[in-house]
């Protein structure tokens, strides 16, 4: 799922617990939890495309997503002014971190299941949870049922904040 979605789920479980580690583990667990339900953008990139083709979407796809994230924090840190706002934090990397990893290995390339196989595992079994569905049922929904999807997700997680 797009990172707004996860860090929405984060938001909502950095409030449950004062507990940093708590609040980090459940927030990592949260993103495969959330990439394993179909939500259209497993084939955000076509990998028939040139390499520099699939770069410049994903990093606008990156930049814009980055972006909401940003405008989020500052209503969420404004409007519900969260005591322990380093909570908030925790979750956010945490549940952002197994992308930011994605796109590491999609940068470095080749070099990344050579310079880093420990990540490299960790990346194909995010990549296994992501497209369990496809795989196994052949199902992928199209991405722009895939927005609608995620934007109900995200207004579900907003709606339980407190
Ligand atoms: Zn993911």
């Amino acid at each position: 799922m797009f990172l707004i979605v996860h860090t929405a789920a984060a938001t909502v479980i950095s409030q449950q617990t004062g507990n940093p580690m708590l609040v980090f583990l459940m927030s990592f667990f949260s993103h495969f939890v959330l990439d394993f339900i179909p939500h259209g953008d497993e084939k955000l990139t076509d990998k028939t495309q040139p390499k520099n083709v699939q770069f410049r979407k994903l990093f606008w796809v990156a930049t814009i997503d980055s972006f909401l994230i940003f405008l989020f924090s500052i209503y969420y840190l404004l409007m519900f002014a969260p005591t322990h706002y380093g909570l908030f934090f925790v979750g956010l990397g945490a549940a952002i971190l197994p992308d930011l990893i994605s796109g590491l290995s999609f940068v470095l390339n080749g070099k990344f299941n050579k310079d880093y196989p420990w990540l490299a595992k960790f990346q194909n079994i995010h990549k296994t949870i992501h497209t369990f569905f496809e795989r196994k049922l052949n199902f992928l929904i199209p991405l722009k049922y895939g927005l609608i999807w995620q934007a109900f997700f995200f207004l579900m997680f907003l709606s339980l904040l407190k």
